[in-house]
């Protein structure tokens, strides 16, 4: 069995290392920034390293669930990061969500030094994640994703296997781009059903009986925003992060994103007002208060 390390233990780490841990039962050491994040796997039986090197040196395959990309380059190609101190069979698998050159990057300055990558970012949410059914868009070689699938098997029950290193984050931006933005038109939706004076749950149940039904009236805001929880499961700055980085993407290709754009400036706006480490589905809070009208609660 390899030896596992997990760098990241936030919203989405924490439980994603637990399942891992429990899933696989193999040797894990784990690292945070955060001491208490460490000491929660600590206490279900992971081991606690000091240090990026140390985890680099205890692992064949290190995962990252890390924010943004400065923090996945700085932890896998930084000064004391992971490619410093790896032994020759280290596969790195990035799950976080980050900018696909970065990606490119990682995959080949660990290739030169005859490292393995995997990029496989993570659908669907928190309540998910906690429960092993997460949805991963895997880009790798077919070596690699053979060595990753049982990990990936420990904490979530849909894998797909979306192509060469790079494939998976893209299809996670695609991905994003639709749910970041449905966000703010669910918002709006639903700021018009507080101006109607409708009941709630049966507008839900029309509305979740056609096409106008999507993730978020499913599953997403009836734990969230529509029972008056805003605790960061996705947070406003993470959303407003991915958005950025399908809207950068499809500008370098001349793709026009008009609705992207109309969106941001809904995140800019939550991300302004103070909402930044808050649930992503406080839009609809938000679109309503700006209507002067009361927040929808089931
Ligand atoms: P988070 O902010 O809750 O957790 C990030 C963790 O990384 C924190 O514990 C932080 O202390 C740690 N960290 C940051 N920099 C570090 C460093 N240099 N070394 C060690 N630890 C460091 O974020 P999250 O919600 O868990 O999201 C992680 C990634 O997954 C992001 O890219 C996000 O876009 C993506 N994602 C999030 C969700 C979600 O619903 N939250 C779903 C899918 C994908």
């Amino acid at each position: 069995m390899e030896r596992i390390g997990f760098i990241g233990l936030g919203a989405m780490g924490r439980p994603m290392a637990r399942n891992l841990l429990r899933g696989t039962g193999a040797q894990m050491i784990v690292y945070d920034m955060n001491p208490d994040a460490v000491a929660a796997l600590v206490a279900e039986g992971a081991t606690a390293a000091g240090s990026i090197a140390e985890v680099a040196a205890n692992a064949d395959i290190i995962v990252t669930m890390l924010p943004d990309s400065p923090d996945v380059e700085a932890v896998v190609l930084g000064p004391g990061g992971l490619a410093e101190s790896a032994g020759a069979e280290m596969l790195v698998m990035d799950m976080s969500t980050i900018d696909p050159s970065v990606t490119d990057l990682l995959s080949k300055a660990l290739g030169e030094r005859g490292h393995g990558f995997v990029d496989a970012p993570v659908g669907r949410t928190v309540t998910f994640a906690e429960q092993g059914k997460s949805l991963f868009m895997v880009g790798a070689s077919s070596n690699d994703f053979g060595r990753v699938k049982p990990l990936l098997e420990a904490m979530g029950n849909t894998i797909h296997h979306c192509g060469a290193p790079g494939a998976g984050i893209r299809t996670k931006l695609v991905n994003n781009y639709i749910a970041i933005v449905m966000n703010q038109v669910n918002a709006e939706a639903l700021a018009l059903i507080q101006h109607f004076g409708l009941a709630l749950q049966p507008t839900l149940d029309v509305v979740n009986g056609t096409t106008a039904t999507n993730g978020h009236l499913v599953t997403n805001y009836p734990s969230k925003v529509l029972k008056g929880d805003l605790d960061p499961g996705f947070r406003v700055k993470l959303a407003d992060k991915d958005l950025n980085l399908a809207l950068d993407a499809a500008r370098t290709a001349d793709i026009p994103m008009f609705l992207g754009h109309a969106a941001r400036e809904c995140y800019g706006l939550a991300r302004a007002s103070g909402h930044a480490e808050t649930d992503w589905t406080v839009l609809v809070d938000l679109a309503c208060a700006r209507a002067g009208l009361k927040p929808p609660r089931l």
